[in-house]
């Protein structure tokens, strides 16, 4: 198995789907690589294609904010990783043929992190990674056993943005349970 820096090297040059061709930068994952705690989101947006560095813009304010007052840490004490490590244009959805494209980049990521606690953002990253077809609004309010730990799917930051108030509500209380299960709650 490659180191996560020569992984995040190899993908640098990544030629694999399509999306390679409009891309500023191959946007890897950023954080700590022994975090128990990892974020999955959908693809860069502008923002991130620009930086190189996952949820950087809007989204990820939200994000950093939640992360802050729910769990009670900062985005340098988790790894935050994408299903799409390159921008779609004009953000639309990534197409089925790019997840699977770019699909081992993430499964490697989470092998060599192996962390007790994956959050994933949206739709495409719980669909992804628990293998199931239903919306994140079925998938979510249960945590599920996922590799050498647990899986906690919840709204992508970006339905929240949109004034959806179930869906920050809900994120509130995918989050705690987060917390919990990195045993980061006083009882
Ligand atoms: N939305 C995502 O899903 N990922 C990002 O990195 C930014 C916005």
């Amino acid at each position: 198995m490659p180191t996560l820096a020569e992984l995040e090297r190899e993908a640098a040059s990544c030629t694999r789907c399509p999306l390679a061709a409009g891309r500023t930068n191959v946007v890897f994952g950023v954080g700590d690589p022994n975090a128990d705690l990892m974020f999955v989101g959908e693809a860069p947006g502008r923002d991130e294609d620009l930086k190189g560095e996952p949820f950087v813009g809007r989204s990820g304010q939200l994000l950093d904010r939640l992360m802050r007052e729910e769990i009670g840490i900062s985005r340098d004490h988790c790894y935050i990783a994408n299903v799409n490590k390159c921008r779609p244009p004009g953000n639309r959805d990534p197409e089925p043929a790019e997840i699977e494209a770019c699909r081992p980049y993430l499964e490697t990521q989470i092998e060599l992190i192996e962390p007790k606690v994956v959050v994933t953002l949206g739709n495409f990253a719980s669909r992804l990674l628990l293998e199931r077809k239903e919306g994140v609004t079925r998938l979510r309010g249960r945590v599920y056993p996922f590799r050498t730990g647990v899986l906690i799917p919840t709204f992508h930051p970006s339905a929240a943005l949109r004034g959806n108030a179930e869906a920050m509500a809900g994120m509130r209380a995918d989050f705690v349970r987060a917390k919990e299960h990195l045993g980061l709650s006083e009882r």
